[in-house]
């Protein structure tokens, strides 16, 4: 993440770690409600010396390369504990599961706790979940039902559904407490659009705005949610201007409405990101999406981007839209910094031409160069 020793970080490691008000106490077994702490969190003593560089002065998304499938960081503001927001399969990414949880356990030691965000009951987008094992979880919000929740694992990691905070059929939630992130607002437009008729149609769409700058995270939605979300944006009248990137609904899928024209018209993206795998089955991003879309995003320096015609067929696509894919640039943050948003890839692209550092992400399955 953010290495760097600050002084009020230090001292607040020291206080947490020495001290009888230190963080987080462990709930007792008989508080079952959704809004407890949740009693499974293994380690409530471990804020450590390692800090984050500038921690009110960027807001940090990571969308880390965990192949088909959607795991998203994000560092938050004003020293916030921070958010995930899906993470579920290693199918193919750069980064195993084990890479991807020892680096988020990793943050969730310095920050205390995490809140989490499910979009939606699909495997690929929660169980990498039970590979954490430090991270205190403060709260977990899910799309979709309670009972739509069976992944094995899953549940013998995270203990009663109960712990899940779900929202009612068709339903949206502006400034929703518990994903705050720092001095960010955090809404959920949209939640259970297609009234549970399809899993992916359930999922939540979700918008983390701080000063003029916005970043979308729809799961993945298909048309009924997107418009829905929509709707809440425009009723909420605060979005018209923003400086938006957003996440590619349903890592890039051309089906079910997904990516819908109109999504894009409104939100009118600076920078669109794939979390996608193309030589998995699904082929995404599919290349008939871009070509569908790509008008709708900010143009800037010809960049490339491999996606799927159909299963094992794939072409590359060269397009002054900047589009980022985790397949191509491996772990991608979208740095917010109240006034605008930069980007940065562990592999740089024209669209992307700024370098991580390796140090400051999840390790990969081989170097990358
Ligand atoms: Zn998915």
């Amino acid at each position: 993440m953010k290495p760097r020793i600050s002084l009020s970080a230090a001292l607040f490691a020291l206080l947490a770690s020495g001290c009888a008000t230190s963080p987080a106490p462990m709930p007792t077994t008989s508080q079952p409600e959704a809004q407890s702490a949740i009693p499974w969190s293994r380690d409530q003593s471990l804020a450590t010396m390692s800090e984050r560089v500038d921690r009110d002065a960027y807001l940090d998304a990571y969308v880390l390369d965990i192949g088909q499938g959607l795991c998203v960081y994000v560092d938050c503001p004003d020293e916030a504990r921070p958010l995930l927001i899906d993470c579920g399969s290693d199918k193919l990414g750069r980064s195993t599961s084990r890479q991807i949880t020892d680096w988020i356990d990793q943050g969730a030691e310095a920050a205390g706790s995490i809140a989490l965000a499910i979009s939606h009951p699909h495997a690929d987008h929660y169980d990498v979940l039970p590979g954490i094992e430090r991270a205190r979880v403060e709260s977990a919000t899910a799309g979709g039902r309670r009972s739509d929740y069976t992944n094995r694992r899953f549940l013998n990691w995270f203990g009663s559904t109960n712990q899940l905070q779900v929202f009612s059929a068709q339903s949206s939630q502006l400034d929703y407490a518990p994903l705050s992130c720092g001095s960010a607002t955090v809404d959920v437009l949209s939640a259970n659009a297609s009234g549970h008729t399809s899993e992916n149609g359930d999922s939540l769409v979700i918008a983390i705005s701080w000063g003029s700058t916005t970043l979308i995270l729809p799961g993945d939605a298909e048309i009924e949610n997107e418009t829905a979300a929509v709707a809440t944006a425009r009723r909420a009248n605060r979005f018209e201007n923003q400086t938006t990137a957003v996440i590619s609904s349903h890592h890039g899928s051309d089906e079910e409405g997904s990516n819908d024209e109109a999504f894009f018209a409104f939100w009118e993206p600076r920078y669109l990101i794939f979390s996608a795998e193309p030589t998995y089955r699904h082929a995404h991003p599919r290349c008939s999406m871009i070509e569908r879309t790509q008008h709708l995003v900010a143009q800037g320096r010809e960049t490339q981007i491999r996606c799927g015609v159909r299963e094992d067929v794939l072409r590359t696509i060269s397009t002054p839209a900047q589009l980022i894919s985790t397949y191509n640039q491996g772990h991608v943050r979208i740095r917010l910094s109240r006034s605008d948003i930069t980007v940065a890839c562990l592999i740089t692209s024209p669209a992307c031409p700024v370098a991580l550092d390796p140090g400051d992400v999840p390790a990969t399955r081989t170097p990358v160069s």
